[in-house]
């Protein structure tokens, strides 16, 4: 390897490149468009989409593709080469701006929950100028929306950009009235995504049809040894780890990813990598990127990269942390406390528009990280409650509290606190890092919120998170408009919007029982599983914020809706059938051969001596016959409730079902099955256990 410099970026067509490349005009035309977000004109795609075509063809590129995002939650691409034939007989490398800007993929069979039906089965995708294009096995990728010819989102990408649009129009007019005049002004969402990861080793990933099917493991009891010594966590990292690991810094790091930390997680083989925050779109783009490779390179190392929320019963999940925040295109963080009394009202305005957006929003944040996966997480004492609240400290807790109640602010003095005319008292940003049971904690300068699942794409909380900012900062804004004074509109604002609204600050521990009891008292919802989170996702509040905002429509927000809980249904009836399979082939025989040698040994001993007792034999004879029969009955349960459920229409009421009867037949079956492993001699066993996949035992 070169040095990291020379390599980072070597793949992307980024800003340095087009630069060196492109004609001046054109390269002044693609900053605004990048910038402002205007639309490029045909001329200028054609001189960009030649340059392009000529640099990654330089780097041994043949093929470009439009890279999108359907709402599978994976990216998609399909490629296409750049030959064009010559009257010769021969071939030129070509690529045309209308290439460029934009595409017509074939994507009949994407999910598009009633969008789009078959027979206008074409979307389009469109060029997203804001997220360079990069080189990847060979293709030149485009970022790209992903929209049906109607111009309805199909993708996770358009909602998002949109609201982070949204978020700046809304922001700015807060800043102006703050008296900034920069001009242009804009604010853009920033996100570092924290992604956490199993790696473990492919021929026994191979030997599970649970791991190939369903990214989890669906039986395996649990071995002598988890995760509770704790040894695991930040450990020295083994050879062949450190060996994938290398390799996927530097393929992240050419592709312009800014991988930046690595280490081992709590759990035994679980890993994470977190890279440097950057634009929430780019971001989003970079964490699908970071996904992809963690599971090429894993392959290269004989290794397999499990993403899924869940994969092993017994110790800790992967989750994926969000760290977002709001910065100008001045380079302000306006979730920076500040160190001018101004400065600092307008933190606390900020402060106070995301307490206000969370609290009234709690619905839709719960729903942005829904899912099967997800589910065993939430509300495990691993990850965060399934109830949303946020962390502050309790430093700033402290200030809020004496805003709302308009008492002295205790530090080391008491200060009256006076918005806009103090300064906020200095507090260290360690201070506010303490708390990991938070699903929405304040880190000093941005907030992490920490309920996504590690499979998750990122964009369904940053269109959640943006579109509830932006309305909150709208609402202040068209209040602190219209004042007559502004500083005591302002004072009054954040006072009573801290008042009405801090009920969802909660600084305590987020797996407390306790708190779940207190959350229910202050009226905070507890939306326990993905059908729950989905059923008030067309509730009128959420419908009129959407449309308000040209976030989303009707129609896209319904077909959202569908195609997330079929998808609930669907991971589960794999699931359901996975299990079924391996039951029914692998682990009754297995556990026949058990017991046939067994009886086989106990009848040749007993005709040598019959008057031996042969108790292990006999006992686990029956012990294992007893589970057996168990086995059987409930693999029969679970195959006819499968059966029923199958029937039902409505696909909101088909995934309670798969929620309430074929999950709770999943755990009873897999609870008999676990006991047979603990008994079963290991050679019988027909997949390799958790003590093999966690620690390599054999
Ligand atoms: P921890 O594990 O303590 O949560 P990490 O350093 O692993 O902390 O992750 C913090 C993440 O927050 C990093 O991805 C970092 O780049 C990101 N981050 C820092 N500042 C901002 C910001 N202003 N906006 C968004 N993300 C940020
Ligand atoms: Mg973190």
């Amino acid at each position: 390897m070169s040095g990291v410099p020379e390599i980072f970026g070597s793949n992307v067509f980024n800003e340095q490149i087009m630069k060196a490349r492109l004609p001046k005009e054109t390269y002044k035309a693609m900053v605004k468009t990048i910038e402002d977000g205007l639309p490029l004109n045909i001329d200028v795609a054609n001189v960009v989409a030649a340059a392009m075509k000529n640099w990654a063809v330089e780097k041994g590129a043949t093929h470009f593709t439009h890279w999108f995002q359907p709402l599978t939650g994976i990216t998609a691409e399909k490629h296409d080469s750049f030959i064009s034939p010559t009257t010769d007989g021969g071939v030129i490398m070509d690529f045309s701006g209308k290439e460029l800007v934009q595409g017509e993929p074939d994507a009949s069979s994407f999910p598009s929950g009633g969008l789009r039906a078959t027979f206008e089965a074409r979307g389009y995708t469109a060029w997203d100028p804001t997220s360079y294009a990069f080189i990847k096995d060979g293709s030149l990728c485009i970022p790209t929306a992903f929209c049906s010819y109607c111009g309805e989102a199909l993708d996770k990408k358009t909602p998002l950009l949109r609201s982070m649009e949204v978020i700046s129009k809304q922001a700015v007019r807060i800043l102006r009235l703050f008296g900034n005049t920069s001009d242009p002004l804009s604010v853009k969402t920033t996100v570092g995504p924290e992604q956490e990861y199993f790696l473990v080793p492919v021929e026994l990933y191979n030997q599970r049809k649970d791991l190939i099917y369903t990214g989890r493991t669906l039986f395996g009891s649990k071995p002598p040894k988890g995760q509770e010594l704790e040894d695991h966590y930040f450990g020295a990292i083994k050879p062949k780890v450190s060996a994938f690991m290398k390799e996927l810094d530097e393929e992240l790091w050419r592709l312009g990813v800014l991988a930046k930390t690595k280490h081992n997680e709590v759990a035994p083989a679980q890993h994470e990598l977190a890279p440097i925050f950057t634009t929430t779109n780019i971001a989003t783009d970079h964490n699908q990127l970071t996904m992809e490779m963690m599971q090429k390179v894993a392959k290269r190392h004989g290794l397999v990269c499990l993403l899924h929320e869940k994969p092993f019963a017994g110790v800790n999940g992967s989750g994926k942390h969000n760290n977002w925040s709001i910065s100008t295109n001045t380079g302000v963080n306006l979730l920076e406390p500040g160190d001018t009394p101004a400065k600092n009202a307008q933190f606390l305005l900020f402060l106070a528009a995301v307490i206000k957006a969370v609290d009234k929003h709690q619905d839709l944040l719960r729903i942005s990280v829904a899912t099967a996966g997800n589910d065993h997480r939430l509300g495990a004492n691993e990850a965060p409650p399934a109830v949303v609240s946020m962390f502050i400290g309790d430093e700033l807790n402290a200030i809020v509290e004496s805003i709302a109640s308009g008492d002295k602010y205790e530090s080391n003095e008491k200060v009256q606190m006076e918005i806009g005319v103090d300064v906020l008292p200095k507090f260290p940003k360690d201070s506010t890092d303490r708390n990991r049971t938070s699903p929405f904690a304040f880190t000093g300068n941005k907030f992490e919120f920490r309920m996504l699942g590690s499979a998750n794409s990122i964009a369904c909380a940053n269109i959640m998170l943006n579109t509830a900012v932006a309305d909150v900062l709208n609402d202040f804004a068209n209040e602190l408009e219209q004042a007559s004074d502004f500083k005591t509109a302002l004072n009054a604002l954040i006072k009573t919007t801290i008042i009405e609204h801090k009920r969802i600050i909660f600084n305590g521990n987020g797996y407390d029982d306790e708190w779940i009891k207190e959350a229910e008292i202050r009226g905070l919802l507890n939306l326990k599983s993905t059908p729950e989170a989905m059923a008030t996702f067309l509730d009128q509040k959420n419908k009129d914020l959407f449309t308000k905002f040209g976030i989303m429509s009707i129609a896209e927000m319904q077909s959202r809706f569908e195609i997330l809980v079929d998808n609930y249904s669907k991971i589960i009836n794999i699931e359901a059938l996975t299990m079924i399979d391996m039951t029914r082939k692998d682990i009754l025989p297995a556990i026949t051969a058990s017991i046939k040698e067994l009886s086989d040994t106990a009848s040749s001993v007993k005709s040598v001596s019959p008057d031996l007792e042969l108790s292990y034999e006999v006992s686990t004879i029956i012990k294992l016959a007893k589970l057996q029969d168990c086995i059987a009955s409930k693999v029969d349960v679970l195959e006819s409730e499968v059966l029923e459920v199958k029937e039902i229409c409505n696909v909101f009421d088909q995934s309670c079902a798969y929620r309430d009867r074929i999950f709770i037949a999943m755990q009873n079956l897999r609870a008999c099955v676990d006991q047979a492993e603990t008994i079963c001699a290991t050679k019988y066993w027909p997949f390799p256990t958790y003590g093999e996949l966690l620690f390599g035992v054999k």
